[in-house]
């Protein structure tokens, strides 16, 4: 699954002891024969299976999953006899124990169950999703709402084979997961069905049905068939995607050296849906924002976006549908691989997108969760719905492939490669667990991969290295210290009793690099000429912070453009923003830094400097300063941004654009440019009524800028866009998320009685009201907002996806009195979808609330000398 990639990434510890909700082992599924007819008009269903088990011991009970189904007829059938079963319910658990008079023999059985089921309005299990005046049967399995949809063994080690037919109405079409194999009239008036091929072994949490008008663009990839499908008015956009999954299935079947094996290849955009994408094996479905792409007028963000989590989901099929992880505890085995590997087509198709950057972007990422006290350790132990729900996070996705990354870089790519290669291989249409893959990993390349990887594991936390360097004739002298990173000063004992096996590695030339395995506490290292700036991270592959003194960040910053590559120059600023957040640097060392680097010519540079000064305009610097800090942002700024002058045009390179929308937003918003709010305002009104005027990646952060000055009557008009653009997915977002940067208190006040309006889908809401909180001047109306409609909010947005994402805002805020409010809000409306994620959210306040304090009056100081 792909989160929403809008979410800000989220956060844990050892959880408490839970409930077993594990099936307990009575049989096997080897094979389902499914039947389904969906009602759209009255959202529910029919259902008919047949399962086919192997009868572990004799018993006369069988248990398996099911969740709001209304049971009817059912049957055992083992050794030629029928027997009729009583079905007793668990709902808690959701579970059913199907028990017979006589007791089954050990050995084949097959179950038959007729039932109905409910299509919700929740965007889980089977589901109804609505557009263009009409209702469609949609699925979302992963992770524990199979069950909603067929009674069976909803957990991912038990894989069969799935056969499935549809009963549905006269001119609609259904996908699954399987080729059509035929399509024949009736039985029942006014319907046809369809029957799609058996699948291969795989998890329950994998199968799809969608079924309405959708219309498909087809093409194909080393042979296999592939098809972008949308509802009718959205296929004009689905050529980008189209394009995007050939390459990407054609790099996966070489760099894995197995060919896809799920026949055929569907990716369904879907107009309710509430993760980013999902990977059911055959017919990836997706959220339509992150699939259709104007052939003409799609940004770069978009464009990387539809590719990425595209990737993302094609890499799935090897890891996790063709593998999957043994139980969700290692939910990293799917995700972080997907994480990790969807970068690498990319950067074989569009290597001007400079993946590598987004790689360490990526790892940012994962330490914004990682540096805080109540992160969790890669593998959790996890057991009931909520819990497994709350570990699909920046630590499965992000970290992991982080820690990859740096085990991928210390191997050697080549030989890493055919490691996984092996891995894929011994464990297909199976299931493994970490140990499978470390050991594994650790055989064919014979390098300590078991050695790294257990403890970045197992272990919470990110480690910093201390990195102390003298030139000592023609050779450098380095003495290493390693340590857990936390990103709040304060004591810890965990931060001296953490051990990992790091490797090091440093850049001793353009493209060489040497590594050392840190295993020990401190440990000294000498590198072949003298080099007192030695840089600790080559292209920002490490999972771990490099600590170096001040004066050495310095000089590091100054000579950076010539002498690192741009993924350094990021790591190195990502770095030092981590040092001055958790207090071991003064504020002022990031802000020589972030100045020696605001010409920068990578995008990702620039973004980094745009948001650690906006967190500092927003939250470190002192009322009193706020006026000289914006004047030194405009001065520092401004005429990087006029050199590249705005608008622009859509003829200029990608990199040339990015950087342009990060440097309007920094003067604009950051700087409070009231000349640069002046221009973005008369580019956003000639926008509205002509598309072509701007460039497509500069589009969004005008219409933002804008909104930062904006009024009602500009408010207006953006509001106005919205119906007309529900077939145009970018557009529509483009204004749709501009909406909270509007600052006056009565246009928040619309858009949050927007939010939850009908005119807003549900999948959206959270987006929406979790952007007001985050920032300063709408937070208090937002959070007063949530308060007053915390009941409706939760009934409507459902308690695993809305309701987690707007917990996980709260962590934006930045006082003492508003985390105890906060807090005590929670403790008497509970969560437990979002349990970890809150904890993360308070100790993100508390962090803040110490940045401050460590930081606003070394700011205030920087100012004077640097405004002087
Ligand atoms: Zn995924």
């Amino acid at each position: 699954m792909r989160k929403l990639t809008l979410l800000v990434a989220l956060l844990a510890l050892a959880p408490r002891a839970a409930l077993a909700q594990r099936l307990p082992v009575t049989a096997t599924p080897t094979h389902y024969a499914l039947w389904f007819a969906p009602d759209l008009k009255n959202a529910t269903f029919r259902g008919r299976e047949t399962i086919d088990v192997t009868v572990a011991n004799p018993t006369s009970s069988i248990t398996l999953n099911a969740a709001e189904i209304q049971f009817g007829a059912v049957t055992i059938t083992s050794g030629g006899r029928m027997q009729t079963a009583r079905v007793t319910l668990d709902e808690k658990n959701e579970m059913a124990t199907l028990t017979v008079p006589q007791p089954l023999a050990g050995g084949a059985a097959s179950i038959q169950i007729t039932y109905t089921g409910i299509l919700n309005d929740k965007l889980r299990g089977f589901y109804l999703s609505k557009a263009n005046g009409r209702n469609y049967a949609v699925t979302q399995m992963e992770a524990t709402d199979a069950r909603r949809a067929f009674p069976g063994w909803d957990e991912p080690a038990y894989k069969a084979t799935f056969d499935i037919s549809l009963m549905i109405d006269n001119g609609d079409v259904a996908i699954s997961n399987g080729k059509q194999l035929s399509d024949a009239p009736g039985p029942e008036a006014g319907k046809h069905t369809l029957v799609f091929a058996r699948t291969p072994k795989m998890s329950a949490y994998l199968v799809a049905m969608l079924v309405g008008d959708f219309v498909c663009r087809s093409g194909s990839s080393d042979g296999i068939d592939v098809r972008v499908c949308s509802t009718p008015d959205k296929l004009p956009l689905t050529a980008f995607a189209l394009e995007a999954a050939e390459q990407e299935l054609k790099f996966y079947n070489e760099w894995t050296g197995i060919k896809y094996v799920f026949g055929k290849l569907d990716i369904i955009g879907i107009p309710d849906f509430a993760a980013g994408a999902m990977e059911n094996a055959g017919a990836i479905t997706f959220r339509e924002e992150e699939l259709f792409a104007d052939p003409q007028r799609a940004s770069l963000g978009t464009r990387k976006t539809v590719a990425s989590v595209l990737s993302h989901e094609i890499a799935h099929q090897w890891f996790g549908d063709l593998v999957t992880m043994k139980w969700w505890d290692d939910i990293w085995l799917n995700e972080g691989f997907a994480t990790w590997m969807a970068n690498k087509p990319l950067a074989a198709w569009h290597p001007e997108w400079q993946v590598d950057l987004d790689e360490v972007e990526e790892t940012q990422v994962a330490v914004s969760t990682d540096a805080l006290r109540t992160t969790r350790p890669i593998r959790t132990k996890v057991e009931t719905p909520d819990e497994i729900n709350e570990v699909f996070d920046g630590i499965a996705y992000q970290k992991t492939a982080s820690v990859l990354r740096t085990i991928e870089n210390y191997v050697g790519p080549d030989l890493f490669r055919t490691g996984v290669q092996s891995y894929l291989k011994k464990y297909s249409f199976a299931s493994a667990a970490g140990e499978d893959f470390w050991t594994e990993v650790a055989r064919v390349t014979g390098k300590p991969v078991d050695r790294i990887m257990k403890p970045f594991i197992e272990q919470p936390g990110v480690p910093i290295v201390k990195v102390e360097a003298k030139c000592q004739g023609n050779a450098t002298d380095v003495s290493l210290h390693q340590e857990r990173f936390f990103g709040m000063a304060g004591p810890s004992a965990d931060a001296a009793s953490t051990l990992w096996a790091v490797p090091v590695c440093f850049k001793t030339g353009s493209t060489t690099q040497q590594c050392e395995l840190l295993e020990r506490r401190e440990q000294k290292v000498s590198l072949p000429s003298c080099a007192a700036n030695a840089f600790a991270n080559v292209r920002g592959r490490g999972y771990y912070f490099s600590e170096y003194p001040p004066d050495t960040v310095r000089a590091i910053a100054r000579t950076a453009r010539g002498a690192l590559a741009p993924s350094e120059r990021l790591s190195l600023l990502g770095d030092e923003w981590w040092m001055v957040r958790s207090g071991r640097h003064d504020i002022g060392v990031y802000l020589d830094a972030a100045s020696s680097l605001a010409g920068d010519e990578a995008p990702s540079v620039i973004e980094q400097i745009g948001s650690s000064l906006a967190y500092s305009h927003n939250n470190v610097v002192q009322d009193a300063d706020v006026a000289r800090f914006e004047e030194w942002v405009r001065r520092r700024f401004s005429s990087e941004l006029t050199s590249l002058g705005v608008p622009g045009n859509t003829a200029e390179s990608d990199d040339r654009q990015s950087r342009r929308a990060t440097l309007l937003s920094l003067v604009g918003v950051t700087g409070n440019s009231p000349d640069v709010q002046r221009q973005a305002r008369e580019l956003a009104l000639k926008y509205i009524d002509d598309r072509t005027s701007l460039p497509p990646t500069l589009a969004s952060t005008v219409l933002s800028v804008a909104a930062a000055g904006g009024d009602a009557m500009l408010y207006d008009r953006y509001r106005a866009q919205l119906p007309k653009l529900t077939d145009k997915p970018e557009e529509y977002y483009r204004f749709f998320y501009a909406l909270p940067s509007f600052r006056d208190p009565a246009l928040v006040q619309r858009t949050l009685e927007f939010a939850i309006s009908p005119d807003v889908r549900t999948q959206d809401t959270s987006s929406l009201i979790g952007g007001l909180i985050s920032q300063p001047w709408s937070r208090d109306a937002a959070w007063t907002f949530v308060k007053a409609n915390w009941d409706s909010l939760t009934r409507s947005l459902g308690v695993f996806q809305g309701i987690p994402r707007i917990a996980a805002s709260v962590g934006a805020f930045c006082s003492r009195d508003k985390a105890a409010e906060v807090e005590q809000f929670f403790q008497a409306h509970p969560v437990p979808a979002a349990e970890r994620t809150l904890k993360q959210a308070f100790e993100r306040i508390d962090a803040c609330v110490a940045v401050k304090e460590r930081q606003s009056s070394a700011a205030s100081t920087w100012l004077t000398m640097a405004t002087r």
